[in-house]
């Protein structure tokens, strides 16, 4: 604390993201990075775009990529928002949809930072068990009738669980609850879940949230975005022009723009980790490991009867990180994100030596 703070600082609980080490030699499993890179077009595309250009701002609305990601889904661009990432897109909704006086509602194992964001804002929220199982029970964010929410949100797959739920069950929520903007975040919906941005056109309060830092390899890029009707697409902008009117740099739209028109790249790169994923999930439970079924780039076990931070911190001597959540109902499981095929046979090689 410092005199020098405003009140609400000494307050937060920020959020912790997943070590990005110094060193290069070590096998990274712990940010659900994608293991391929980005496509050589972005890279073309970003290196076109670092030029004299850079003298001046961008265009604030990022016009050109909201066409792309537009036409790519099949919306209109008034129906899309771009930000310096998904959290920031996500910070956004949660200040312009997610703040009412009837309290907001999200898994209670889910994405970290949504409770930090209430923090930040001052949302009142309240979380919503999975099942026994780690599953999402659409029923359990309630209904208008009964116990309305002032808002709810849930990642599709979910994280760190990697469980996906199906249209059906998104509709489910979407049609329970009329007086709340339900928001879906996709982070990780193109490794085996289903979008919800097919039905933006039938729900006024459906918002869905995606990223091009997983499926499309490029986190260090820095682009998310939504999609939904367009009264919620005006809100994010009030809101984002009135914080950062340039949040997309000159070299992050090209990127991005290139990232969507090089759909073999990413068609052929989602299904090399899908592959690597099903490769892994045999391989741990051929080694006692219980695994959650994933939807994801990431895949959430536990051991039989090794402890869950031991293993972490066994796999950490061998210069394997992955993730280790000391937090209530899942302190007994690793979130390893998928490797290329030979960091994911490292990292076989290293588990066959601890547990022997
Ligand atoms: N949503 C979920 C569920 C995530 O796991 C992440 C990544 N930490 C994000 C959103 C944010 O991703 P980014 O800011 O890189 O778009």
């Amino acid at each position: 604390m410092s005199r020098f703070w405003s009140a609400v600082v000494g307050t937060l609980k920020p959020y912790v993201p997943g070590e990005q080490p110094k060193v290069q030699d070590l096998i990274k499993l712990n940010t659900n990075e994608h293991p391929s890179g980005p496509s050589p077009k972005v890279i073309e595309a970003i290196q076109a775009a670092a030029g004299d250009t850079l003298k001046r701002y961008p265009d604030p609305s990022s016009e050109r990529l909201r066409s792309t990601i537009a036409g790519y889904y099949g919306v209109e661009a008034n129906q899309v928002f771009v930000g310096n990432g998904s959290d920031e897109v996500l910070a956004h909704v949660f200040q312009a949809l997610l703040k009412h006086p009837l309290p907001l509602r999200f898994p209670d194992i889910s994405y970290s930072f949504y409770p930090v964001y209430c923090g930040l804002y001052g949302i009142a929220y309240e979380t919503v068990p999975l099942s026994d199982d780690f599953r999402i029970d659409p029923a359990a964010f309630g209904a208008a009738d009964a116990s309305p929410a002032g808002g709810i949100i849930f990642p599709n797959p979910n994280a760190p669980t990697g469980l996906a739920l199906p249209l059906a069950a998104i509709e489910q929520v979407l049609n329970a609850n009329p007086q709340a903007v339900v928001v879906v975040d996709e982070a990780y919906v193109d490794f085996g879940g289903e979008t919800a941005i097919g039905l933006v056109a039938r729900y006024e309060n459906l918002l869905v949230v995606q990223t091009l830092s997983k499926s499309r390899s490029l986190a260090g890029l820095r682009v998310g975005f939504a999609v939904g009707q367009q009264t919620l697409i005006d809100a994010l902008e009030r809101v984002k022009n009135s914080f950062n009117s340039y949040p997309v740099d000159r070299l992050a739209e090209a990127g991005a723009i290139a990232a969507f028109e090089d759909e073999a790249y990413f068609q052929r790169t989602r299904a090399e980790v899908i592959a690597s994923r099903e490769r892994l999930v045999a391989a741990l439970k051929a080694r006692g490991f219980d695994i959650l079924p994933s939807a994801a780039n990431f895949v959430f076990v536990r051991h039989t009867s090794h402890d869950a931070a031991g293993l972490s911190a066994a796999l950490r001597e061998r210069r394997i990180i992955v993730r280790h959540f000391n937090q209530p109902r899942i302190s007994d499981f690793l979130r390893i994100t998928i490797g290329t095929p030979d960091e994911c046979d490292a990292l076989i090689r290293a588990l066959d030596t601890i547990l022997a």
